[in-house]
């Protein structure tokens, strides 16, 4: 029986979430001996054409030609599975989304007026319909390869809905918020990162929401507990939106309506 095909797919990205795949240096064998990896052009340059029973696509929407280019992946794909927070939430260029994409154009490029862009930098989701979001900045090998091996095994994936603070209760960290007042996301931030999870906490500094929204996060709840530690409201704007999920919804909408 032949292997399913892979496909992995970059729009506005920095190319960190494929480099995850590569990064599975222990796994990658096995990775390739159950799955055919037929399109990966930060891995190789032999490119086998679709129908792909899995893509993985990293990056966000920023152009009208990208716009144009995820309909095609999407017709080409069987399963659709968005990685990282450019792909799922628009990403640190979702900055512009708040701005005058022409002013920053002009910062930016020494000749602007070849440059087509759209004002908006916008997550997969808003453009095709998507199967599974793997969130992260960049996004976990550990939860990537569940995710291969959920679709091989024709299963969901195994990956957390809930946030970083269950992860600090396990590793038996003490609340940077709780115990030093240091403003932290990490009641609103899906778990996932690092090793063991709650990475930062873990060194003492507070979750800055890297992971994303988790699954239905108490924004008032959080941005009380900010107030109550003295965070002023342009702060608490700036925390969630200066971030690469700040045009995340659950994010966007509490940083809208505070700004408002
Ligand atoms: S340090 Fe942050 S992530 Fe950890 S328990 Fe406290 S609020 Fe939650
Ligand atoms: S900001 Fe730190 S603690 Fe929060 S999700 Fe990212 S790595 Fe984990």
């Amino acid at each position: 029986m032949s292997k399913p095909k892979l496909g992995v797919f970059k729009f506005a990205s920095c190319d960190g979430c494929q480099l995850s795949l590569l990064d599975c240096e222990d796994e990658l064998l096995d990775v390739a001996g159950a799955i055919h990896i037929a399109n990966f052009l930060e891995a190789s340059r032999e490119v086998v054409e679709g129908p792909y029973q899995l893509s993985l696509v990293e990056g966000s929407v920023t152009t009208p030609h990208d716009a144009e280019r995820i309909r095609e992946v999407r017709r080409e794909s069987e399963f659709l599975v968005t990685i990282g927070a450019c792909a799922t939430a628009g990403g640190i260029q979702a900055l512009r989304n708040w701005a005058d994409v022409e002013e920053y154009t002009e910062y930016v490029y020494a000749h602007p007026e070849y440059i087509s862009t759209l004002d908006r930098s916008t997550p997969i989701k808003n453009h095709v319909q998507v199967d599974f979001e793997l969130r992260g900045c960049p996004i976990s090998k550990r939860q990537l390869l569940e995710t291969v091996n959920a679709f091989l095994n024709g299963r969901r994936p195994n990956v957390p809905g809930y946030s970083v603070c269950v992860e600090c209760k396990r590793r038996g960290n003490v609340c940077v918020m709780v115990a030093h007042g240091t403003p932290c996301l990490g009641p609103v931030t899906q778990a996932g990162c690092g090793d063991h999870g709650a990475l930062c906490p873990s060194y003492n500094r507070g979750c800055y929401g890297c992971f994303g929204p988790m699954e239905s996060p108490n924004m008032t709840s959080l941005e009380q507990w900010w107030r109550s530690l003295g965070v002023p409201e342009r702060d608490i704007v700036n925390a969630l939106r200066a971030s690469f999920n700040g045009y995340a919804e659950p994010f966007r909408e509490a940083s809208d309506a505070i700004a408002k």
